[in-house]
Order: C-alpha cells, then sequence, then structure tokens
C-alpha cells in the first residue's frame, strides 16, 4: 500500500463519512461508495451521508459520561461529525442533540467540496480491491453481506442483535441482591435480585404499559422468531415468567433463608466483572422505559446501564475473532472495517470507530503503522472491545467507562471517579496524539 493510492470506502453512513474526511484532509484521494437514494436501507429515508436513522440524540455532552468523553476526544482529533454536531445542534439540556436534517446536509457539503473526494453513487456488491475500509453499517446490503461472509466464514458474521441490558456492577445494590449459583452449581456466579410477590406484581404490571421502541416491519418477523422479549415473555401469562429466566429454584436469599418469590439475575459480562447482563432480558423497550422499568427490579432501583437491550436488524463481524489491532481484516491486511459493522453501537460509537480505522490506515499507507490507541482512553476502549474482546458470545458495545482500567487510587462519588477517569483518558490521548503527530484543526465547516 502506498500513499498515492485511491482509498475505497464503503458506505457514507456515521463511520465511512468520518473515515472519508480523515483520509481526504491528509491528502489521500477517496473513492466513497453510497447506495442510497438510488438503493436504500430498511431503515434510511434520504440520499445524504451520514443519516440519523432513528433518535436525533448524540447523548450526553458531559465529561462525566463515557459518551461525553468519547466527543471530547474525536474533537481533539479534528473529527468531522463532532464539529457539524456543533453547527446544527438544538436544545437538549446536558445531551447533544441536533437537527438531523441540517447535519447530515452540512456533513455532505463538506466532504463533497474536498477534492480529494470521489462520491460513486452505487451499491458495491462485491468486495473492492484494497486499499478499502468498509463500512456499510447494521443494514449493509445484502451482497455485500454475502462477500463479507466469505472472507469471514460463516460463523464470524452476524445478522440480528437480541441483547440483554447490561449494568453496572457498582450501581448494584449489593445490601439488595446476592450472589449466588442455582443449586450452588458453580460458585457464587450471578448476582440474583430476589422480588417478593408484591414486587414481582407491580414488575409484571410495568412490563404490559412499557412503550416499545418503533419495529420496522423487517424486523418484527427476526424479533419473534428469535429469542422472546421479556415483554412478550410478560404478555403471555402472570405468571409465565416466572417459571422462566425469573424462576427462583435452587436459590436462597441469605436475608431470609428461604427461596425467594422470583429473582433476576445477573451474569458476569467481562472479565473484569464491573459490568453484569440481566439474563433472559433481551428487549424492545424504549430506552426510557427499560430505565423506568427495570430500576423497578429490588437491587436495580440506580442501575447505571452500560448497555441498553435491544432487538434488531444487525450485520456485524466477530470484531475479535477477524480483525487485528489496526481494524484490518485478518485474512486481507488491506482491507479495513469501520463503524456499526465492526461491534460497536451506536452513531458517535460508529464516528469514532470511522475515525481511528482512518488514521490507522493512513498510517499504514505513510509505512509508520499507528499503535493501538491507549486503553486510558475512551477510543482506547472501544477498539480494545472491537479487536480484543475475550469474550466468546461477541456483542456490540457503547461507549462505558467499564472499557477502560479502574483508576488505582479510590475516590469517592461516581461523578468525580468518572471525572478522574475523563481527566486521565485526556492526558493520555493527548500525549499519544504529540508522540504520533496525530493533532488536527478543529474541523471547519465553511
Ligand atoms: C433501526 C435502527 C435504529 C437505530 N437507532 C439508533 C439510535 O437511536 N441511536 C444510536 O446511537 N444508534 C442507533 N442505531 C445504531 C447505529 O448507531 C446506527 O445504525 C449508525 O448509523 C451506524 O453507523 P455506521 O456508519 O456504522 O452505519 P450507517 O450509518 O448505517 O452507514 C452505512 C452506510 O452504508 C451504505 N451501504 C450499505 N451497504 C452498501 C453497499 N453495498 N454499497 C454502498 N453503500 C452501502 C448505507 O446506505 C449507509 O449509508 C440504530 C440502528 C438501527 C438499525
Amino acid at each position: 500500500m502506498d500513499k498515492a493510492a485511491e482509498v475505497a470506502i464503503i458506505g457514507a453512513g456515521l463511520a465511512g463519512a468520518e473515515a472519508a474526511w480523515q483520509l481526504a484532509r491528509r491528502g489521500v484521494r477517496v473513492v466513497l461508495w453510497e447506495m442510497r437514494p438510488e438503493r436504500t436501507t430498511p431503515a434510511h429515508v434520504t440520499g445524504d451521508f451520514a443519516e440519523l436513522v432513528c433518535s436525533n440524540s448524540l447523548r450526553s455532552d458531559d465529561l462525566a459520561n463515557a459518551a461525553g468523553l468519547l466527543k471530547a476526544e474525536m474533537e481533539r482529533l479534528g473529527s468531522l461529525v463532532i464539529a457539524a454536531a456543533r453547527a446544527t445542534a438544538t436544545p437538549a439540556g446536558g445531551a447533544l442533540a441536533v437537527d438531523r436534517a441540517r447535519f447530515s446536509a452540512a456533513i455532505t457539503k463538506r466532504l463533497l467540496a474536498l477534492p480529494a473526494v470521489r462520491l460513486r453513487r452505487a451499491e458495491a456488491a462485491a468486495l473492492p480491491p484494497g486499499p478499502a475500509i468498509i463500512a456499510a453499517g447494521p443494514l449493509a446490503s445484502p451482497a455485500l453481506a454475502a462477500a463479507i461472509r466469505e472472507l469471514t466464514g460463516r460463523d464470524s458474521l452476524y445478522f440480528f442483535d437480541a441483547a440483554a441490558p447490561i449494568v453496572t456492577l457498582e450501581s448494584v445494590d449489593q445490601t439488595r441482591a446476592f450472589w449466588a449459583s442455582r443449586y450452588d452449581k458453580g460458585g457464587r456466579d450471578y448476582l440474583n435480585c430476589p422480588l417478593n410477590e408484591e414486587e414481582y406484581l407491580r414488575f409484571h404490571a410495568a412490563l404490559l404499559t412499557a412503550e416499545t421502541a418503533e419495529i420496522h416491519g423487517f424486523e418484527q418477523k427476526m424479533v419473534f422468531e428469535g429469542c422472546m422479549p421479556i415483554e412478550v415473555m410478560a404478555s403471555r401469562g402472570l405468571r409465565t415468567m416466572a417459571f422462566g429466566p425469573l424462576k427462583p429454584v435452587g436459590l436462597t436469599d441469605p436475608r431470609t433463608g428461604r427461596p425467594p418469590w422470583a429473582a433476576v439475575q445477573l451474569r458476569k459480562e467481562n472479565l473484569a466483572g464491573d459490568l453484569l447482563n440481566l439474563v433472559g432480558f433481551q428487549t424492545h423497550l424504549r430506552r426510557s422505559e427499560q430505565e423506568r422499568v427495570f430500576r423497578m427490579i429490588p437491587g436495580l432501583e440506580r442501575a447505571e446501564f452500560a448497555r441498553y437491550g435491544v432487538m434488531h436488524r444487525n450485520t456485524y463481524i466477530r470484531g475479535p475473532a477477524v480483525l487485528n489491532s489496526d481494524f484490518s481484516a485478518k485474512a486481507r491486511p488491506d482491507l479495513f472495517f469501520a463503524g456499526q459493522i465492526t461491534g460497536v453501537e451506536g452513531y458517535i460509537e460508529s464516528a469514532a470507530s470511522g475515525l481511528m480505522t482512518a488514521l490507522s490506515l493512513y498510517r499504514r499507507l505513510c509505512g509508520r503503522p499507528l499503535p493501538p490507541f491507549p486503553p486510558e482512553t475512551a477510543l482506547g476502549g472501544l477498539a480494545a472491545h472491537i479487536t480484543a474482546s475475550p469474550s466468546d458470545d461477541y456483542q456490540p458495545m457503547n461507549v462505558t467507562f467499564g472499557l477502560l482500567p479502574p483508576l488505582a487510587g479510590k475516590i469517592r462519588g461516581k461523578r468525580e471517579k468518572n471525572r478522574a477517569l475523563a481527566a486521565r483518558a485526556l492526558a493520555a490521548l493527548d500525549g499519544f496524539s504529540q508522540k504520533h503527530e496525530l493533532t488536527a484543526d478543529a474541523a471547519d465547516l465553511a
């Protein structure tokens, strides 16, 4: 690969647009493939780049929140997506929300004004010759998905994401929840949240009336053919959940010495054990409803969601098995992946992935490969999840402070702790950027 080569980027979504910007502003020629509007996906409605397919919020803008930290890091690396978001922001309290039409239009206009960017309005039905970045997103076209599967192997490309929410261990009230496995088999592997009959009935009633996210026609079939959402299970009968994932058999609540009436089990999601999965709670509820209803479970009153439950079409590769640490494919090192297709979840995470992949590819073109981003940064935490996560059951992940190594000393108070993590992250990123000459001017939208 050499710097004079033209890089093909497949998909002008959040990741592809950011990657094109990062490469083109460094003088690399880019051919950006986008199949919309001629050929669209089941969720997009325009032909613009970086279309937000659902909410218009890019989440928190506060450094005490991991999504806020990720934005600050991207901003320091001259992100076009963040600059466009700031230029088109709408009032949203502590969050960064945008006018979606102006946001996508600003990104489209800015990219098309760059002489190094050539637009190809067509579907890429096969993998392009290298160097290239696949940023085709969770709704990658079927022909391209088939080509990716050919490269990665059948077991390394997923098409559907049915995931239960993940909460942080520190946010669970352990005076109410207790560690145990059913019948004491396998040690104290689960954190159990016991419910008495009254608590169960209240929780059941709340599930029945909770609001679900919009279901696209293409998702409906998959949802019900796949594993059953907890709210659907609740609608099957008053005690269906109590005979299913909430069954109390084999558990003894140490506070009463008796089995609880029902129990929600939380299972460790990562080796550090600081992220916990709500077993059997795949759900289609809106995020705000997940917070409201799942916080009714004893012990989860203050639960912090590291990831919300989702059930949607999601094409993604098994990142740790398929990718090198620079996001290139092990089977074809001139082919890189970026965005949700790598197993990040969310608009900002997808754009961040596009940014990192572009910088890695750029440095490879220059013959000076970039080492992985520092693990203390939100970018580095996401990168490690994508390429080095140990989990066999690889699941897409939003950015969370749980992806970062813990602080050396103890700090009281969650906000203070998160702020210290953010300060450490930004210092680590500054050192890394200087050392590897990554610093960039703010993206100008003129
Ligand atoms: C229904 C749905 C709702 C979501 N809601 C949210 C939300 O509210 N908040 C949030 O943070 N995240 C949400 N996400 C998750 C995710 O953040 C977004 O999907 C995000 O847009 C992913 O960014 P991306 O760049 O990886 O993919 P995309 O933004 O989808 O970009 C991929 C691009 O590739 C193009 N493309 C695909 N195949 C080809 C091909 N063969 N040739 C040429 N072009 C191609 C597509 O047209 C598209 O423009 C949602 C996802 C889905 C599916």
